[in-house]
């Protein structure tokens, strides 16, 4: 195939993909365009060899120290993932390790019945059993429920900060009281809410890092909020020590031990999560988080006009709506060329505004879904 030929393939490709102008269903968006020219500059770059990519190795060690401080501890320790995945998956894992070592077996770990999809892969992976505690009537996990569900094989309690499906924060502070009483890992999912919370105007209601002592680790994805390319995603521990038990040797490399899960990683996104942060810096991030709010209010304002209520009033830039028949109304939206998506418990319809998100189509959407329910 000539170069032209391939190019008339991959653009008939490119125009099956929907463009996020039309999406309102995922935590993906459109790249900040520094992001975009830092990739292209170091796509080569394997930051699994990191000795051979100095350069690419010393962004990647700022924007752990970048992101750490965001989370309220500067001296954090991790390395940049392929996403919250592999982020929840090397902390459950780091935590696993060490208590195997101790000579612990069947363990057990306890998320919130809210927990993203990937805690049920880390079940599968990992060996251990993942206990689900329920939730209040906001959709906050109930520390009473977490404590039953605790015993003497529980070496790890999760929290979310920006719950997938509804944008939830649990109460970090309260599972951090428990975790330091009870001597255990308390990790905090913030793939979605790291890049959110910290913004917030109502930040204090929502506590969550390291400054609460008994937090052990968190997850934050530079490709979602933090308007990086993907794969970027972000495991922070407090403590050294859970990285060195993730450790392997790595005996044909440049370094003699590596922690990441995959080998070879993308420094491509290691430059683009340091350029959006250098760019960007914190005045930056929370106007895109203030704007992605105030689009929120528009949503759910739009909405409760039309006598569609949330099924929470919205903490961060997630939209769920209470409607009759919600996988028809997902169809008569797409008919119309909305991709939304949908909750579970409660059964209800799902809108991320993320940055890709204008104000004429929170409008137009709102003015199609008020065809469809009518
Ligand atoms: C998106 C998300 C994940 C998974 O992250 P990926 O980057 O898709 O692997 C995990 N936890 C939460 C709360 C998320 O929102």
């Amino acid at each position: 195939m000539d170069k032209e030929e391939l190019e008339r393939l991959l653009a008939d490709k490119k125009s099956k993909d929907l463009p996020y102008t039309r999406i309102l269903s995922s935590m993906c968006t459109y790249p900040h365009e520094v992001a975009v020219h830092a990739h292209e500059m170091f796509i080569e770059s394997n930051i699994g060899d990191s000795g051979l990519f100095k350069g690419t190795k010393e962004m990647e060690d700022e924007v752990i120290a970048i992101i750490g401080e965001l989370m309220g501890n500067s001296n954090a320790y991790g390395y940049i993932t392929t996403g919250g995945t592999e982020s929840n998956i090397q902390a459950i894992r780091a935590i696993r390790n060490s208590k195997r070592r101790e000579g612990l077996c069947d363990m057990n770990i306890i998320v919130p019945e809210t927990a993203h999809f990937s805690f049920d892969k880390i079940a599968d992976i990992l060996c251990i059993e993942v206990r689900k505690a329920g939730v209040d009537h906001q959709l906050r996990v109930d520390p009473e429920s977490v404590k039953e569900l605790m015993d003497e094989r529980t070496i790890c309690m999760v929290g979310i900060a920006g719950t997938t499906e509804f944008g939830q924060v649990d109460p970090i502070e309260e599972l951090s009281e428990i975790a330091k009483d009870e001597r255990i890992f308390l990790h905090v999912d913030a793939a979605f809410g790291g890049f959110v919370i910290p913004f917030l105007a109502d930040r204090d209601k929502y506590k969550f890092d390291f400054t609460l002592e008994g937090v052990s680790s968190i997850s934050i994805d530079p490709h979602k909020m933090g308007m990086s390319t993907i794969p970027a995603g972000c495991i922070l521990f407090r403590e050294e020590s859970y990285l060195k038990e993730l450790a392997v040797s790595t005996p044909y490399l440049t370094t003699k031990e590596q922690y990441s899960l995959t080998g070879t990683r993308s420094g491509a996104s290691v430059a683009a999560t340091f350029a959006v942060l250098k760019y960007l810096g914190k005045d930056g991030l929370k106007k895109v988080v203030d704007r992605c709010m105030s689009l929120t209010g528009l949503m759910v304002d739009g909405a409760k006009q039309m006598g569609i209520e949330p099924v929470i009033e919205p903490v961060m830039n997630v939209v769920t709506l209470r409607v009759n028949d919600v996988n028809g109304v997902v169809e008569a939206l797409r008919a119309k060329g909305w991709e939304v998506s949908t909750t579970r418990s409660p059964e209800a319809l799902r809108m991320v505004i993320m940055p890709h998100v204008t104000e004429e189509m929170v409008k137009s959407f709102l003015e199609a879904l008020n065809e469809v329910v009518r």
